[in-house]
This record gives structure tokens, C-alpha cells and sequence, in this order.
């Protein structure tokens, strides 16, 4: 029954009940009949005018010799009758009027029926009519998809082959269990899939789903939390029972961080719920063999905080990486990606991939979306390569805000803030080489320095990240020598951060300072539940605390000055860059190179260093650090 018939008969209803009610209040009399007090009546009857009334209850109904009828109400008189009598008046009497059968039982039932209608509504209500209504709590929400449903297919993703290699046994597994039981092979019952998000993990599934030719249940972690304790263990053992049904077959648990973290961590009650969903999982992962047919696949991209118990043997006794795409790998990606767009000829996915080291698939993905629209915008029938470096600017440096007006003064101190990143940037040791330089305001930043690496970088070594903290001092140091210190802007805050930050890693977390020694004196950011970190504090005695803020403080300083120094060695090449960008607002790595080197400098073209620094550049944006190692970001941005 729906709802909406359910509605239709609760009206009738209602309505019936009212047109009762109504009823019972009118009398059925259709001769005009006069009220009379009482009083008057018995006025009436000594003069003799009445002939006969009829007595119920309190009311009396009479009739006067001219048959004119009356009505009055019995206050209770006890000589009325024999008053009556006295005047030869006819007496009747009724009994007191019962209300029908019906009356009586619709008038008992209806407010019950009208507050189950009620109640039955809001279930509905609250379950979206389908599974997972109030009825359903411990129904598991997981969908289940046909065969031929899912449209993602294995060639869908790329440049994670890995990934893909593993992911493809299972599914050989799943089409052919004897080749593998034949040989006494045992097929594991879990994978779990890490990697950064965006990289491709939910992608991945849904490709199993789109290959593999079992039922495949999809679920997301948070699916299985619900505010009430005990219905999380519930979903997890109907799922399970759904699954095992229709063996062979794939769950596929998404984002299982929500219900797979740590037990006996975070603060607070709420995460007994959590426990007891986690708890059912393990024990529903060991209540079958891999010979069953059942295969968990999980995604997180957080696996250092997930239960050791689950990543035992046994378990997700597998974990594929899916890691950042390399070179080829974006350069695949943006293959699958730019089959769905106009191309222009021009265009190279190689050459992007080169510029866009670090991005995730989801990134390129957001990248070819961006050059689309963009050529959309300007009219164009392809997406060209310009198209695509603008697309890049806006994603590594948000996007453009022509709109804010700088006054003439504080275009000019960007300017030489951000020539100041730029040229320490360029004179440092293995600094990665200066891409860009703008000083149109995009997102929050008035100006950007961009700096991308040569290739993939995967650790940083001391003398990088020291190069990196100079540079990140260039802005604030330049605006202080060339308008002094009173002018100095708060613009640089971002940079300080961000220079600290690095500073205080490489004592806590690197092992990279001289006097500290390698030593890990910070608690793992891993954790985001507070509970744990104000519970397992790494504990350092005041004087170590003090100690590492004497060595942070010696590696600020000691880039400090030498970012003091390179500035003013350089001083004649911070005032005509500052003036390169007053004029050209933006300037790439030819323009810079040409600087540097003391040459007059050529006229940039339309995006700044354009093309031919892709070709030889690489870039990884403002995006913050996503490595796994805590790297800091490269670009520097901000005033
Ligand atoms: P996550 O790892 O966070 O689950 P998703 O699988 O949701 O990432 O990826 C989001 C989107 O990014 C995908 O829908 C797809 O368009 C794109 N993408 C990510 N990785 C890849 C890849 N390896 N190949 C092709 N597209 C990808
Ligand atoms: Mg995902
Ligand atoms: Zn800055």
C-alpha cells in the first residue's frame, strides 16, 4: 500500500467521523419546536395550554392543545410529574438516546486509527519507502548490482597497473574458482585498497563490478553507522547473509575508515557503536574461507588508522596500493579521460603529464573537464593546448580574480614580494626551478610564485627543504628592503606557516637536525581522532621541548640570513623583475631566465612561461602536500 492511498482513506475516514459527530448533535425533528424556560413551562401547564410531553433525560419535549411544540430542560424539580398529572397532561418517557453501534465505535477507535496512520506515515517517511525504512534498521543499505548494470570497465582506469593486475586475479578468480582451487591456491577473502584520494580506488571497484560477472554488493562504511547502537553489527550480518546467498560473489566496502578505525580510540561516547560494527566484521570475515566465494574488497585513504585486526592474515590479508599515477600513468589517465572531449591536433597528453607531476587521476580528470569548459567559453569547437594551460593555472593556483582591484601600491609591493620568492628560489641550491610568477590575485593569494619539480619526486633530501624555507622568506625580505620595515604587509603570514612548519618537521619527524638527532619527537599526524593523541602523547621532557625549539629556531635563522643575503646581492634583478611584473602582471621561466642571466628579457606570451616550460618543466601545484612522507608544498603562493 502506498502512501498516498493511505492519505486518501485517512481522509475518508476523518471525514466520516465528522459528518457523525455532526449528526448525533442535530435533531432529526423537522417541526419548529420553541425553547422554553422552565419557568414559563410551568406557567404553561397550571393555564392548561399543555397536552402531552415526552420526558428524556433532562429534556422535556411538549405539546400544546393547539399543537404547537416546546422544549425545556428538567432542572431536576421532583414534583414535576405529579404537577403533571394534576393537569392531565400525557407523560411519556424515553430511555436516554444511546448513539448508534457505529458512533460508539468509531468515536472509541478513531483517534487510535488516525495516530497509527500517523505513525505509519513518518516510517515511511523516514525509510524513503524503500529498504532501510524504521522496519528495516538492521537491513544492510548495500546495492546490489546486476550484471551489465555497471558500465565501467577495466579499461576505464589507468595508470594504476598494479592495482589493476591484483584486481584482475580476483576477478579471474571469481569466472573460474577451479583453476585456482586446483592448485591448492588459496584466494584471499579480503583486499583492501589504499591510496590518496582521488587516485582511483571506488573507480577501481566499480570497474570489478563492470568485469567481474558475480553479484556485487557496494556499501559505504558510513552506511553501516547510525545513531543507535547495535544496528551497524545488524547490517553488517545481514549483508554477510545477502552475500552468501548469492556466492560467488564481491562487497565491496567503501571508505572503510568510518567503522574500521582503532578500537579504544577517540574521546567520548559515540564510538561504541563503531566498535560493535567493527567487532561483527571481523567476525563475519572469519566465518568464511576463501573457498566460499566471498570477496571483500574495502577502500580507504587512511589505512594507518584501521584495527590491526583487520589487516591480519585472514582478513584484508591483501592490500593493493594505488598510489599517485608516474609520468605514463598520468599520461594514460589523460588518454581515457580526453576520449570523452574534443581534442585539438595540438595537443599532447605526454607534454600535460610532464607538467602536472603529483596530480591524482581525480585531478586530470577535474584538469580535462576544465580545459572543456574553458574552450566552451571561448568559443572554441576543441580543446586546444592553451586550453589545458589555463586550465592548470587554475587548478595549481586557483583560479583568477580579475575582478579585485589592487591599488597601485600594493600591486607594486606583490610585485616585489613575489620577485623576491622567485629569484631566491632560482639562486638556492636544488630548488625546483621557478614555473611561473603572477600577480594577478587567484583564490585567497594576491599574488603566486610557482615552482614545479624536473620529474616525480618522492623524498626530499635536507639541503631541498632548507632551499625551500629560504625561498619561502624571499617575499617577506624583499618587501622589507625595498619599502622598509613599516611597510611590511601581513600578506607573508602564509609563508611564515608554512616555513615554521617545515622547520619544526625536519627536527620532530626527519631526523634533520644537527643537534636533535634522528629522532622522532612528534606524535604521527596520522591520527585525527583527538582521542588518541591526547590519550598516547609522545611525552618530551621540557628541556627536550625547549631544545627543539632552539634548533627550529636555528634553521629559521639560518635561512633567514641567507635569504638577506642573496636579496641583496641581487638587488638590481628584484627591481626589474618587480617591474616585469607591473608590467606583464605575469611572467614565466624564459622571462625569468632571461632576468637572471642579465639579458633583455623577450615578451612573455599569452600564459606566462606557456609551452615551452611544460615541455621541460613538470609541475606539481599549490595543492598541499599529499605525499606520504608529509612533504610540504612546493608552489608558494600569497603575498
Ligand atoms: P578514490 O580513490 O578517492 O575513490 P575515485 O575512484 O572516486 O577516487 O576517483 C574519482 C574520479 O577520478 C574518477 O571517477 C575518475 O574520473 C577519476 N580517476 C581517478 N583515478 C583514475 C584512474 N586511475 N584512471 C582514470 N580515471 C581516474
Ligand atoms: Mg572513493
Ligand atoms: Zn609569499
Amino acid at each position: 500500500m502506498n502512501a498516498k492511498i493511505l492519505n486518501i482513506l485517512l481522509w475518508i475516514a476523518v471525514t466520516f467521523w465528522l459528518v457523525m459527530m455532526l449528526n448525533s448533535f442535530t435533531t432529526s425533528d423537522q417541526v419548529e419546536t420553541r425553547t422554553l424556560s422552565y419557568s414559563q413551562f410551568l406557567q404553561e401547564l397550571s393555564s392548561g395550554t399543555v397536552k402531552e410531553v415526552t420526558i428524556q433525560d433532562e429534556t422535556i419535549l411538549g405539546m400544546r392543545s393547539d399543537s404547537s411544540r416546546f422544549e425545556t430542560y428538567d432542572p431536576g424539580d421532583p414534583g414535576l410529574v405529579g404537577d403533571l398529572l394534576k393537569h392531565n397532561v400525557v407523560i411519556r418517557a424515553k430511555p436516554p438516546e444511546q448513539p448508534s453501534l457505529l458512533m460508539q465505535l468509531v468515536s472509541a477507535w478513531l483517534p487510535f486509527v488516525v495516530l497509527a496512520g500517523i505513525w505509519i506515515w513518518f516510517m515511511r517517511r523516514s525509510g524513503g519507502g524503500g529498504a532501510g525504512g524504521l522496519f528495516n534498521f538492521g537491513k544492510s543499505r548495500a546495492r546490489q548490482h546486476a550484471e551489465g548494470e555497471v558500465r565501467v570497465t577495466l579499461r576505464d582506469v589507468a595508470g594504476v597497473e598494479e592495482a589493476k593486475e591484483e584486481v584482475g586475479e580476483l576477478v579471474d578468480f571469481l569466472r573460474n574458482p577451479q583453476k585456482f582451487s586446483n592448485l591448492g591456491g588459496r584466494i584471499p577473502c579480503g583486499v583492501l585498497m589504499v591510496g590518496p584520494p582521488g587516485t582511483g580506488k571506488t573507480l577501481l571497484a566499480r570497474a570489478i563490478a563492470g568485469e567481474a560477472k558475480v553479484p556485487f554488493f557496494t556499501i559505504s562504511g558510513s552506511d553501516f553507522v547510525e545513531m543507535f547502537v547495535g544496528v551497524g553489527a545488524s547490517r553488517v550480518r545481514d549483508l554477510f547473509e545477502q552475500a552468501k546467498k548469492s556466492a560467488p560473489c564481491i562487497i565491496f566496502i567503501d571508505e572503510i575508515d568510518a567503522v574500521g578505525r582503532k578500537r579504544g580510540a577517540g574521546l567520548g561516547g559515540g564510538h561504541d557503536e563503531r566498535e560493535q560494527t567493527l567487532n561483527q566484521l571481523l567476525v563475519e570475515m572469519d566465518g568464511f574461507t576463501g573457498n566460499e566465494g566471498v570477496i571483500v574488497i574495502a577502500a580507504t585513504n587512511r589505512s594507518d588508522v584501521l584495527d590491526p585486526a583487520l589487516l591480519r592474515p585472514g582478513r584484508f590479508d591483501r592490500q593493493v596500493v594505488v598510489g599517485l599515477p608516474d609520468l605514463a600513468g598520468r599520461a594514460a589517465i589523460l588518454e581515457v579521460h580526453m576520449r570523452k572531449v574534443p581534442i585539438a591536433e595540438d595537443v599532447d597528453a605526454r607534454t600535460i603529464a610532464r607538467g602536472t607531476p603529483g596530480f591524482s587521476g581525480a585531478d586530470l580528470a577535474n584538469l580535462v573537464n576544465e580545459a572543456a569548459l574553458f574552450a566552451a567559453r571561448s568559443g572554441r569547437e576543441d580543446v586546444g593546448m592553451d586550453m589545458f594551460e589555463k586550465a592548470k593555472d587554475k587548478i595549481m593556483m586557483g583560479a583568477e580574480r580579475r575582478s579585485i582591484v589592487m591599488s597601485e601600491s600594493e600591486k607594486k609591493l606583490t610585485a616585489y614580494h613575489e620577485a623576491g620568492h622567485a629569484i631566491v628560489g632560482r639562486v638556492v641550491p636544488e630548488h625546483d626551478p621557478v614555473h611561473k610568477v603572477s600577480i594577478i590575485p587567484r583564490g585567497r593569494a594576491l599574488g603566486v610564485t610557482l615552482f614545479l619539480p624536473e620529474r616525480d619526486r618522492y623524498s626530499m633530501s635536507k639541503r631541498q627543504l632548507e632551499s625551500q624555507i629560504s625561498s619561502l622568506f624571499g617575499g617577506r625580505l624583499a618587501e622589507e628592503m625595498i619599502f622598509g620595515p613599516e611597510q611590511v604587509t601581513t600578506g607573508a603570514s602564509n609563508d611564515i606557516e608554512r616555513a615554521t612548519e617545515i622547520a619544526r618537521k625536519m627536527v620532530t619527524r626527519f631526523g634533520l637536525s644537527d643537534t636533535m638527532g634522528p629522532l622522532a619527537y612528534a606524535e604521527d599526524e596520522g591520527e585525527v581522532f583527538l582521542g588518541r593523541s591526547v590519550t598516547q602523547q609522545r611525552h618530551v621532557s621540557p628541556e627536550t621541548a625547549l631544545a627543539i625549539d632552539q634548533a627550529v629556531r636555528d634553521i629559521i635563522d639560518r635561512n633567514y640570513q641567507r635569504t638577506k643575503q642573496i636579496l641583496e646581492d641581487n638587488l638590481d634583478k628584484l627591481h626589474t623583475m618587480a617591474e616585469a611584473l607591473l608590467t606583464y602582471e605575469t611572467i614565466g621561466k624564459d622571462q625569468i631566465d632571461d632576468i637572471m642571466a642579465g639579458r633583455p628579457m623577450r615578451e612573455p606570451d599569452e600564459h606566462g612561461g606557456g609551452q615551452s616550460s611544460n615541455a621541460t618543466g613538470g609541475g606539481r601545484g599549490a595543492k598541499q602536500g599529499q605525499s606520504a612522507t608529509g612533504q610540504p608544498p612546493v608552489a608558494i603562493g600569497g603575498v
